[in-house]
């Protein structure tokens, strides 16, 4: 619970439900319909092993008014057993009407004896992490509801009327009384939940305008743009023209650097837009001024494609850039500290590692960070801490390729300013995007064959099985962590395809990447596909973010039902990076869930970002509330950006008469929400 953030009291019961469960009542089978998710009851009329295609567990359930089939992908033989014929089975789950009939594929499953009482009430289902199971958070949030202060702290007035107090919402939520339905309680205007999305965009505000405040008051090195200086020289040896998105944010931070007061400013930008010569452009300015520049990228590979850019761009014009990861050797990395000690390094470029203890700048006058949203909230924490320890603080810039609507960025980030680059490099070739069955994988394979023979380079994608891994995999190379001590990961699906497509594909380089190989490993796969003595690389979501081999053109990613639907967007922004048309095929295993074929259909339709951050949030749906479940950029727990619009404006009024009027309850209120957490807001 703590790995969840769930440690104080406060923290438990603010800790709501995803949805409900209706558990207090019985479906008579005959009436189940298509798509409904339902409980019934019945007892086992058959139960077999079909070996035909996939082997699969099949229960037939009647409960006298007629019959469904279970349907059990994945099972263990003492399931079969316990399930057998004349057992009485409580099941849950969703309805299909297949080609036999009713069926519920993997439904909950209880053994009961008949009469076996219902649940009194809705049975709340909470976000939970891999290990911790429902029943356990259930009575731990119980209790804590018990225990937790939570008497009024706003003034009278605040609230609107007719909402219920935050200990009556949060009671209401936790433990719905069997008359309320879960429709009712998963609206997303129900008052209850009014009440918490306000307070939580009430505490947001507050401690994002007392940051503001805050930040009036510090000073930074003021970086004039020098005619002629290294930014010029930088443009004009430049293989492109800037486009005109690009000129203009590249003014806007330039204004900002010219000031006494640091910048904080977050660079948004689809996918392949060019984020990365702004960010040099920028730090040139900085250099010409005599400052040093640190960028900083979530992964090796990513870090190491931007060194080698940035090297083969700005050393040609005197600059020296020094790399830092943590899996240098230590020799080398004593050598690389001292360059950046005694200011002979102007940039440093790499991981993590560039904001760790021993790294001491001899002036650092500006921080760039790639793919913000991808740093922990600790990291983006150090790194403030580290910034803050200077007696100027240095300029930083953030960039994104996730996608905020600007006014609501404004908004919301109330303590960010936003540029943001709406228009792609010219020449650019829309990708055309298709979506296959897994049956047509020989098919795309000899579609591969036919690319790599005209020279063109492909990616294929494979997920890794055990989510909770990935996301760990994905912290620790975050963390700079060597990723050699860790439990095994499933990498037999990246192995077999890469075994499959060497043996297709025998005369080509087939290269394969995934997290748990040594950093010199990857870097030296990475390298050999940018310079295309690789054809295909078969890889993980490791090249999911800024990973830049214009020549690819085919990306193929296996089992795209897996994946979220931004993650498909940020992987399929690694090709069509080039002049050459581009393809990517999503190939799927069947069955495919509603939600599933309406992902990859947005998938199909459109390759504009901002499209499918908003198709995302209709598929998803009420109850699932983007925020920060969805990215770690925003800390919103319930509110929802696009949605919530008028609680926010509602929200940033009472903020500011907060602040002003109310300072001992602005303070309450933050700790409540944030606990040690405000600082996260700034991170
Ligand atoms: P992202 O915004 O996703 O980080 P990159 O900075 O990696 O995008 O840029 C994508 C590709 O486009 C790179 O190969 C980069 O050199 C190229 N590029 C950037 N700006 C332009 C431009 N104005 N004209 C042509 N190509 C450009
Ligand atoms: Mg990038």
């Amino acid at each position: 619970m703590l790995r969840m953030g769930l440690q104080r009291d406060i923290d438990l019961a603010l800790h709501l439900p995803l949805r409900y469960e209706d558990e207090t009542r019985l479906v008579p089978i005959s009436t189940l319909r298509d798509g409904q998710t339902a409980q019934v009851e019945g007892e086992v009329v058959d139960n077999r092993v079909d070996q035909r295609q996939r082997r699969q567990l099949l229960v037939r359930l009647d409960d006298g008014s007629g019959e469904v089939l279970l349907r059990f992908l994945n099972f263990y033989g003492s399931q079969q057993k316990a399930w057998t014929k004349g057992v009485r089975l409580r099941v849950r789950g969703e309805v299909r009407h297949g080609f036999f009939g009713r069926e519920m594929v993997h439904p909950t499953v209880k053994v009961v004896q008949e009469g076996t009482p219902l649940a009194a009430s809705l049975t709340p289902v909470y976000p939970t992490t891999a290990g911790l199971p429902q029943s356990y958070l259930r009575k731990a949030v119980a209790s804590a509801l018990q225990r937790a202060p939570l008497h009024e702290v706003l003034p009278p007035g605040m609230v609107p009327r007719g909402w219920p107090t935050l200990r009556e919402a949060l009671h209401a939520l936790h433990h719905p009384p069997a008359s309320m339905s879960a429709e009712a309680l998963e609206a997303p205007h129900h008052p209850a939940w009014q009440r918490l999305k306000f307070e939580e965009l009430l505490a947001q505000q507050t401690s994002q305008l007392q940051a503001r405040g805050e930040r009036a008051h510090l000073k930074a090195p003021v970086l004039p743009t020098r005619p002629g200086g290294l930014q010029e020289r930088l443009l004009a040896v430049l293989p492109f023209a800037l486009t005109g998105a690009q000129r203009r944010v590249v003014e806007e931070i330039a204004q900002d650097l010219n000031r006494p007061m640091p910048m904080h400013r977050l660079l948004q930008g689809d996918v392949g837009s060019g984020k990365t010569v702004v960010a040099a452009l920028a730090a040139a300015i900085a250099m010409e001024a005599g400052w040093q520049c640190a960028l900083m990228a979530p992964t090796e590979i990513l870090a190491e494609q931007h060194f080698r850019k940035l090297v083969g761009w700005l050393e040609p014009l005197g600059v020296k850039v020094a790399w830092l990861t943590g899996s240098l050797r230590s020799k080398v990395k004593q050598a690389q500290l001292a360059a950046v000690a005694s200011g002979e390094a102007h940039l440093v470029v790499g991981t993590h590692a560039v904001i760790q203890e021993q790294v001491a700048f001899q002036r650092l006058g500006l921080a760039l960070i790639d793919e913000q949203h991808r740093f922990g909230v600790a990291q983006r924490l150090e790194l403030r801490r580290k910034l803050e320890a200077q007696d100027l603080e240095p300029h930083l810039l953030m960039m994104s390729a996730t996608p905020i609507p600007r006014t609501l960025a404004m908004t919301y980030l109330a303590d960010l300013d936003v540029s943001t680059i709406d228009e792609l490099p010219p020449g650019r070739t829309p990708i055309v995007t298709r979506v296959f069955g897994d049956a047509r994988r020989p098919e795309v394979i000899e579609r591969i064959r036919d690319e790599v023979a005209k020279g063109s380079q492909v990616y294929w994608v494979c997920p890794l099985i055990d989510e909770t891994e990935a996301s760990d995999q994905a912290a620790d190379e975050q963390a700079g962590r060597a990723s050699q001590r860790r439990a095994p990961l499933d990498l037999s699906n990246v192995t077999q395809t890469h075994q499959e497509l060497s043996e297709a594909l025998a005369g080509h380089g087939v290269g394969l990447l995934h997290g748990r190989l040594p950093a010199a490993e990857k870097a030296e796969v990475m390298a050999k596909f940018s310079a295309g003595e690789l054809s295909v690389l078969v890889a993980t979501t490791v090249i999911e973010v800024g990973v830049d081999v214009p020549n690819a053109s085919l990306m193929v990613i296996e089992h795209a039902e897996r994946f979220g639907l931004s993650q498909l967007h940020q992987l399929r922004g690694r090709v069509g990076r080039g002049s050459v048309a581009s393809v990517c095929v999503l190939l799927f295993s069947a069955p495919l869930s509603d939600q599933g074929k309406q992902r990859l259909k947005a998938m199909a339709e459109t390759t504009d970002g901002f499209e499918i951050a908003r198709r995302d949030l209709d598929i998803r749906g009420p109850g699932e509330f983007m925020g920060a479940r969805q990215s770690g950029a925003a800390l919103l727990r319930f509110a929802d950006l696009m949605a919530d619009q008028d609680l926010l404006d509602r929200a940033r009024e009472a903020a500011e008469t907060l602040l002003r009027d109310h300072p001992e309850a602005a303070r309450q209120h933050i700790a409540r929400w944030l606990g040690g957490k405000e600082e996260f807001l700034k991170a």
